[in-house]
């Protein structure tokens, strides 16, 4: 195994990769970052959780002018959340460059405060199809200068019905720039993007013994899906599940169903109001609620540590779907489990998309009964994050010396622009929560909200 030093990377970036804890370079990244300093064009090909974000993102911060006024790089993915989750792996690779700035374009959100942050000026732009689309035809968006162009899981995006979008956006972009494509799977009507798009492009795919992807994988034959989907929280006692659903319906039948026999859960689908599908997901990622119930929404790219079981409820309609689903789990060297609850239509549709997986009936688990799995915190929204220059410590130093909450006691802590959350142990929330409402952060007044 390599270090980023072999890479020939310049000394202030490793230093940075090392503050953020990276030592080695994975496969995919050692592969692909020398080629994209280079300027090649490349069609990268890497399983799930295996580090492809670092591997575009590095040698694009690299390349960022820092004289430059307009956005330099577009990345474009398919959903929100994973957009969100790009821009922040962005902006921690770049911090040893001066003031680059990341910004998020998607649908969902105002499009007049996103028009302001990109008056501002932005250095890279992450966001999804239709949004970025739609700012380009308002002409609010400047791509005349953007050199680096990035698909995220763009087979997803063609799934989506999004290839005419992208084809306009890209057919707008100067026509020097480099192109990258990643994802883990890549079906065959991808040829209809990339043959457009990129020029003599590499085509980089990790082998399958360096991809040793740890995630082990159970089929049960049931005739009950939700008393089978509680059989299995209670034969693997996880800590963090993925539940997966066909339908946005089905998702909040699930939802509820597990509520009310005791478990702690959020729900994601695209029925959700924007704040929403944030505050699901962060309560997830948080562990105040351990079981997240989504549809394929969840299903790209998102980087959530720790989730040890991805559970099909339904089971999906592609086999890329499966192979991303499952992919939420075993991330970056970690092992997971995942399950499949199959139906007499569920088998079928499984035999269909995944042949050489085999079928156990579901009666040879051996739930605990006494397992109900609930998050032991709980989160409290703070109505002020970085506008108003609140950082994490802030909210930390008046929990712990203001309020008198013990450090092992707070969870994780987010500051976004206008809100922040922080993670509590239930047995001290109320204390925390009046104490917020009373006291005071950074010298300011902020109201609190707890959240469900
Ligand atoms: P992918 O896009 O291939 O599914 P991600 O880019 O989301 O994977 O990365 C998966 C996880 O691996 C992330 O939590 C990321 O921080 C971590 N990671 C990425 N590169 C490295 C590395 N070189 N060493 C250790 N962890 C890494
Ligand atoms: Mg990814």
């Amino acid at each position: 195994m390599i270090s980023f030093k072999e890479l020939s990377l310049p000394s202030e970036v490793l230093i940075n990769l090392t503050n953020l804890g990276y030592t080695h370079p994975t496969p995919i990244q050692e592969k692909a970052i020398p080629l994209i300093i280079k300027g090649k064009d490349i069609i990268a090909r890497a399983k799930t959780g295996s580090g492809k974000t670092l591997s575009f993102a590095l040698p694009l911060i690299l390349k960022l002018d820092e004289n430059e006024h307009f956005p330099q790089a577009l990345i474009i993915a398919p959903t929100r959340e994973l957009s969100e989750q790009i821009a922040g792996e962005c902006r921690r690779l770049a911090q040893y460059k001066k003031d680059i700035k990341v910004i998020t374009l998607y649908g969902g959100t105002s499009l007049t405060q996103q028009v302001i942050s990109l008056e501002k000026g932005a250095d890279i732009i992450v966001g999804t199809p239709g949004r970025l689309l739609d700012h380009f035809s308002r002409e609010t968006i400047h791509l005349g200068e953007i050199k680096t162009l990035i698909l995220d899981e763009a087979d997803r995006m063609l799934d989506m019905g999004f290839a005419d979008d992208i084809l306009k956006l890209v057919s707008n972009l100067p026509k020097q720039r480099q192109s990258l494509l990643f994802s883990a799977t890549y079906p065959d009507n991808i040829d209809k993007l990339t043959k457009v798009i990129l020029k003599n492009p590499i085509e980089i795919k990790i082998e399958s013994e360096k991809e040793k992807i740890d995630i082990k994988e159970h089929v049960y034959s049931v005739n009950d899906k939700d008393k089978s989907l509680i059989t299995t929280l209670q034969h693997f006692q996880p800590s963090l599940a993925i539940v997966f659903c066909n339908t946005k319906v089905k998702t909040v039948e699930v939802s509820t169903m597990l509520n009310e026999k005791g478990f702690d859960v959020a729900t994601l689908n695209g029925d959700l109001e924007q704040y929403e599908r944030q505050e699901m997901l962060l309560q997830f990622a948080n562990t105040s609620l351990p079981i997240l119930v989504a549809t394929d929404l969840a299903a790209r790219g998102l980087d959530i540590k720790d989730v040890d079981i991805v559970i099909n409820y339904d089971v999906p309609m592609k086999s890329e779907d499966y192979t991303h689903r499952i992919g939420r789990t075993g991330r970056a060297n970690k092992s997971g489990v995942a399950v499949s609850l199959c139906d007499e239509y569920g088998l079928k549709k499984l035999s269909e998309i995944k042949p050489e997986l085999k079928s156990r009936p579901i009666s040879e688990l051996r739930p605990n009964k006494n397992f109900y799995l609930q998050g032991s915190l709980q989160t409290l929204c703070i109505d002020g994050g970085k506008k108003k220059k609140i950082r994490a410590g802030d909210i930390l130093g008046t929990l712990c010396k203001d309020i008198g909450i013990e450090n092992n006691k707070i969870g994780k802590i987010n500051v976004y622009a206008t809100h922040s959350y922080v993670a509590i142990d239930k047995s001290v929330i109320k204390k925390a929560f009046s104490g917020l409402k009373n006291g005071k952060i950074k010298g300011k007044k902020l109201r609190v909200w707890w959240l469900n």
